[in-house]
């Protein structure tokens, strides 16, 4: 069986001098590779009743499209400004320099309908908790959160609720 962890490739000082970039691109494209990332994500929350799950632009959709198909469950995407036709609803989270926004729109989710949300890296954790507070926005039941990627150095899961689980599959 292929290793899917190690087509993980460790890019040193990308995008800028100091980070050590966490290259999935290489698992991707490894057929086999992919399809046991996915079963290992997918596992967890098997028999949770997720409805729908939501990933984060852009790589979060690489996940949470192939984990919907496998959960029977629907896809959001939860998009960068200006993305999707209105009416959205947003939630803004920082940056080292600045802010960005989060987007989904207002009519995609049922009122409790049970959510699970996707990501690709978990660093600082500003992006994962943006998307819970948008999910919160729209009334969604937030069953729980699914990343292949947790940065431990950047303690990110310290901004997670510790009632909600959130699952990550590979730690650097
Ligand atoms: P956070 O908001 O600091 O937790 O950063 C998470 C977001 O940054 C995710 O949406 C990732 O796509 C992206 N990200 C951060 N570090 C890396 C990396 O090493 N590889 C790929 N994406 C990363």
């Amino acid at each position: 069986m292929t290793s899917f962890e190690n087509l993980i490739r460790a890019v040193p000082d990308f995008p800028k001098p100091g980070v050590i970039f966490r290259d999935i691109t290489p698992m991707l494209a490894d057929a086999a590779a992919f399809a046991s990332c996915i079963d290992a994500m997918v596992e967890p929350w098997q028999g949770s009743g997720v409805q729908a799950v939501c990933g984060v632009e852009s790589r979060g959709f690489i996940f949470a499209a192939a984990m919907a198909q496998k959960l029977g469950a629907g896809f959001i995407p939860l998009r960068k400004p200006g993305k999707l036709p209105p009416p959205v609803m947003h939630a803004d989270y920082q940056l080292e320099y600045g802010t960005d926004r989060l987007e989904a729109r207002v009519d995609t989710l049922r009122q409790g309908e049970r959510v699970l949300l996707v990501d690709d890296v978990l660093a600082t954790g500003g992006t994962l908790g943006a998307a819970r507070n948008l999910l919160g926005q729209l009334g969604a039941e937030l069953v729980g959160a699914s990343v292949v990627i947790e940065l431990l150095a950047l303690q990110g899961r310290k901004l997670w609720p510790e009632n909600i689980p959130l699952h990550t599959l590979l730690h650097y």
